[in-house]
């Protein structure tokens, strides 16, 4: 994948929008409209399975299959096309496009308190960022394209 495409997955903050529940072309999006269209009717069944294998946690499905649901059919086309579904307060989005970088590690502000982020995602956003400026971006993209970011 080319700098270009690598852009429309991984955000102006680092993040990867590839690996996100919420992204439309996203694995565990795909994944989950595939197991709901495996899994049927089988509401019914986690019904009877409770008693018949004697197994409690079929009772639960039905929690189960509304954020399977959820998953299936939340979509984002990821943060450079439109604002991001989970970090409301963002402000990285709005701020790359004046910098006019394409990510901060680019920015002479970089690390900077400006992003809105809470602590914990303030946190990833300066270890990411200099994962990044360390090895560039298509090599950063290769060590993290297939892992959960999760
Ligand atoms: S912009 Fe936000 S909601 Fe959308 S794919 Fe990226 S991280 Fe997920
Ligand atoms: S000022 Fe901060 S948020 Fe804005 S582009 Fe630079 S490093 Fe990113």
């Amino acid at each position: 994948m080319d700098y270009e495409q690598i852009k429309t997955r991984l955000a102006p903050c680092g993040l990867h929008c590839g690996k996100c529940f919420a992204f439309i072309d996203g694995d565990i999006r795909k994944n989950s409209q595939k197991l709901m269209e495996s899994l049927g009717n089988f509401d019914i069944y986690a019904q009877r399975f409770v008693e018949l294998l004697n197994e409690p946690a079929f009772s639960k499905y039905p929690d189960f299959k509304e954020l399977l649901s959820y998953f299936s059919m939340v979509k984002c086309n990821g943060c450079r096309k439109e604002k991001c579904k989970l970090f409301k307060n963002c402000n990285v989005r709005e701020c790359h496009k004046k910098k006019e970088v394409d990510f901060c590690f680019q920015c002479s502000e970089f690390p900077c308190t400006n992003t809105g982020f809470d602590q914990h995602l303030h946190n990833r956003f300066i270890e990411i960022n200099l994962r990044m400026k360390e090895m560039g971006v298509e090599q950063y993209y290769e060590e993290i394209k297939d892992k959960s970011r999760y």
